[in-house]
C-alpha cells in the first residue's frame, strides 16, 4: 500500500529539507487563527525531521489571495508555530529570491524557516516551471506533508517536485492515506458512505467509484434535492443541479441493479428564505412546496439516517446534511456527527464543512479518523492517484 517513501527512509543529518505543508488555517477579521488543527497536523513531521539534524524550509498557501495581500500572511501562522514546537521561527518576506537563500544558508542554528505565501505567486497555482525551479533551488530533500493540496498540481505539490532525488511524505499524509485507504481495500460491510454539501458534480466520481464496494448511499444537504427532482418530487426553489438531472436517474436506476441502498431524506425543513432568520415548515416528499426551499433534513429522515448508521461497520462521511452555517439548519448536520460518534463503526470524516460541523458539535474524539483534506479526500476516493503523490514516486 505504501509505495511511498516515508521520512524515515531519509538520511536528512545537515540537509536542507523543503517541506510543503497545508497551514491553510482559518482567521477571523482581526487575522487571529480560530482554528491551529492543520499546525498541529504537521507537528509530528516537523518534530521528527529536526530532531534528526534537518535544517527545516516550510511552505504553504492561505486562501486564496490577488497577489500579495497582506490579510493572507502568513505571519499569524509563524507566531503559532513558533509556540506550539518551542523552536525560533524565521519569517521571510517572500517564497523564493536571494533574501530566502541568504537567511537558510546563514542558519547553522537550525531555526524553523516559514516562508511567506506560495500563492502571493500566481506562478504557484498556475504551476510555472520557473518559480518551480525556484523553489526546488532551496532545498536538498523534498517533504510534502500538505495532504490537503495534494489533488492539486500546483507548482509546490509537483511542479518542484519532480527536481529532487530524495523525497518522501510526512507523517500525516501517510496517516491519512492509511486510514482512507481502509474505504477502498475490503472495507468491513455493512459500509454506509454519507454524501451532503452543496453540489452533485463533486461528488459524481466517487459515487462512482464506490457504488461497487459500499452497501448503502445516505444522501443530504443540497445535492439530495438534485436526485429527489429526478424522481419526480417538487423540491420548490431548492437548490439543483438541472444539468445534472439526467445523471441523478442514471445513478438511481444503477443502485437499484446492483442492490445498493440509495437513501433519500423523506421531509425536509422549507424555508420561504435562504437566510439565517428564516422560520421553516416541515414538508414531505410528494408534497407541493411552492416557493419554499428545503434547507435541512427533518425528523423522519433523521430515524431512517440513523438506522443505517447503527448497523454499519464502516462509514465515510463528507459534506453537511443541511445550512449548517445557520442555527436553525444545523440539526441534521449535527445529529449526524452524534450518529458517528455513537456507532461502533470505523467512521472517518472528509475534510472542509463535515470537519468543522464535527468540530462544532464537541463529538470529534469520538469519530475514528479525521481526514484534513475534504477535496483530497474525496479524490483519493475517487480511486485516482492523487497528483501529489504520483509526483512522489
Ligand atoms: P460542499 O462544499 O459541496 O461540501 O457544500 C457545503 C455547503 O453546502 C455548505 O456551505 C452548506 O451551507 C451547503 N448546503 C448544505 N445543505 C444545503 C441545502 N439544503 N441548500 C443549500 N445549501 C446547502
Amino acid at each position: 500500500m505504501m509505495k511511498y517513501r516515508t521520512i524515515d527512509a531519509l538520511n536528512v543529518k545537515d540537509k536542507t529539507v523543503f517541506v510543503r505543508v497545508d497551514f491553510n488555517v482559518s482567521l477571523d477579521s482581526k487575522g487571529q487563527i480560530t482554528d491551529d488543527s492543520r499546525i498541529r497536523a504537521a507537528l509530528p513531521t516537523i518534530r521528527q525531521l529536526h530532531a534528526m539534524g534537518a535544517n527545516l524550509v516550510l511552505a504553504s498557501h492561505l486562501g486564496r489571495p490577488e497577489g500579495r495581500e497582506k490579510k493572507y500572511s502568513l505571519l499569524p501562522v509563524a507566531h503559532r508555530l513558533a509556540e506550539l514546537t518551542e523552536i525560533e521561527v524565521i519569517f521571510p518576506e517572500d517564497c523564493i529570491g536571494i533574501e530566502v537563500k541568504k537567511l537558510i544558508s546563514e542558519n547553522r542554528e537550525r531555526k524553523l524557516i516559514l516562508l511567506e505565501n506560495l500563492r502571493f505567486h500566481q506562478e504557484e497555482e498556475a504551476n510555472d516551471k520557473n518559480f518551480s525551479d525556484q523553489l526546488a533551488s532551496l532545498a536538498d530533500i523534498y517533504v510534502t506533508d500538505a495532504f490537503g493540496s495534494l489533488h492539486r498540481a500546483h507548482a509546490s505539490t509537483v511542479g518542484m517536485v519532480a527536481k529532487f532525488k530524495e523525497k518522501a511524505m510526512g507523517r500525516l499524509v501517510e496517516k491519512e492515506i492509511s486510514f482512507l485507504s481502509k474505504l477502498l481495500d475490503e472495507p468491513q460491510k455493512p459500509y454506509v458512505v454519507v454524501l451532503g454539501g452543496a453540489k452533485v458534480s463533486d461528488k459524481i466520481a466517487v459515487i462512482e467509484n464506490l457504488l461497487g464496494l459500499a452497501n448503502t448511499f445516505i444522501i443530504g444537504g443540497g445535492m439530495a434535492y438534485t436526485f429527489l427532482k429526478a424522481k419526480g418530487y417538487d423540491v420548490g426553489k431548492s437548490l439543483v443541479e438541472e444539468g445534472k438531472l439526467g445523471y441523478a436517474k442514471k445513478i438511481l436506476e444503477k443502485a437499484k441493479i446492483k442492490g445498493v441502498d440509495f437513501v433519500l431524506p423523506v421531509d425536509h425543513l422549507v424555508a420561504e428564505k435562504f437566510s439565517e432568520d428564516a422560520g421553516f415548515k416541515i414538508k414531505k416528499n410528494g408534497e407541493s412546496w411552492g416557493t419554499g426551499m428545503g434547507l435541512d433534513i427533518g425528523p423522519e429522515t433523521l430515524e431512517i439516517f440513523s438506522s443505517y448508521i447503527k448497523n454499519a461497520k464502516t462509514v465515510f462521511w463528507n459534506g453537511p446534511m443541511g445550512v449548517f452555517e445557520f442555527p436553525s439548519f444545523q440539526k441534521g448536520t449535527n445529529f449526524m456527527a452524534k450518529c458517528l460518534a455513537e456507532s461502533n463503526a470505523m467512521t472517518v470524516v472528509g475534510g472542509g464543512d463535515s470537519l468543522s460541523a464535527v468540530n462544532q458539535s464537541g463529538y470529534a474524539d469520538k469519530i475514528t479518523y479525521l481526514s484534513t483534506g475534504g477535496g483530497a479526500s474525496l479524490n483519493f476516493l475517487e480511486g485516482v492517484e492523487l497528483p501529489g503523490l504520483k509526483a512522489l514516486s
